[in-house]
């Protein structure tokens, strides 16, 4: 069983071509030849392919924020998963907090866009998480389990091992408040188990990550919890010296991970 986190960035709408240029030259720097973690980046969709040449023969995968579930056609200012590929990324983020709530993305969209992410041979990462006054009225494992039941919704179990979930409650993101180690893992065993009620045995090869004011200072705590598989960042990956700091943190975590996915690092 592999033992490895995973150390997610997400740069959302930040950098121009030379700043994240810049970004990934010091991040390459800093991570250990040895290092114990797959790690990501989901830069925007302008710099892929330019990151994605910088990247090729790294240890770091190449993901978009966002993709649209058409292959082609009408659809003014919307990308396809083929055109992300293109691009050298592999991977790609579904149903971003940020996408559900300030673009308006509902369950349906992001059921669909999991399913073109997975018909056009991208590894999904499917976000979930609820809002402080969903927390607040008890409301999270409706929520939790809507979103994630919807988002899988038709994911075929042979297509399972390329999906990652993350978790990440929307009071966290940005805002300098992190769920305590203890928060997510309650959620991310609730989030286990409906896996396993879906998946069977192949929930094991299911990674869930944590995002949510993730950073070196609180990642190995976070690491160390039993269903927290990795971390999705968002401002600490924008700078190469914290990201760093929390891969070098999951290095030591222990996250009991079986699977691999499959597109990570292949472009063929
Ligand atoms: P944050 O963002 O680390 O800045 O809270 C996490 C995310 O939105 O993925």
């Amino acid at each position: 069983m592999a033992n490895k986190a995973l150390i997610a960035g997400n740069w959302k709408m930040n950098t121009t071509l030379d700043s994240a240029q810049e970004l990934i030259r010091d991040l390459l720097k800093q991570i250990p030849p040895d290092v114990n973690a797959d790690i990501a980046v989901y830069p925007p969709f302008t710099v892929l392919y330019q990151l994605g040449e910088l990247l090729k023969d790294s240890v770091v995968a190449l993901g978009a924020q966002d993709l649209f579930w058409e292959e082609k056609g009408a659809y003014t200012g919307e990308i396809s998963a083929a055109q992300i590929r293109d691009s050298g990324a592999t991977l790609v983020l579904a149903g971003h907090s940020e996408r559900r709530h300030v673009i308006g993305e509902d369950n349906e969209t992001v059921h669909r866009k999991v399913m073109a992410a997975l018909k056009g041979r991208l590894d999904a990462c499917l976000c979930v998480g609820e809002k402080q006054e969903q927390r607040e009225s008890g409301q999270t494992s409706d929520i939790v389990q809507s979103q994630l039941k919807s988002g899988l919704k038709d994911v075929d179990p042979s297509d399972i091992s390329k999906v990652t979930i993350a978790y990440e409650p929307v009071w966290a993101i940005g805002t300098g408040l992190t769920a305590t180690p203890e928060q997510a893992q309650e959620v991310h065993l609730f989030i286990r188990k409906l896996l396993k009620e879906l998946y069977g045995e192949k929930a094991g090869e299911i990674r869930i990550l944590y995002g949510g004011s993730a950073k070196p200072q609180n990642a190995a705590q976070l690491l160390s919890m039993p269903d927290v598989d990795g971390l999705l960042v968002g401002g600490a990956s924008l700078d190469a010296e914290s990201f760093a700091g929390i891969i070098n943190a999951a290095g030591s975590s222990t996250a009991a991970w079986g699977g691999k996915l499959p597109y990570m690092k292949n472009r063929a």
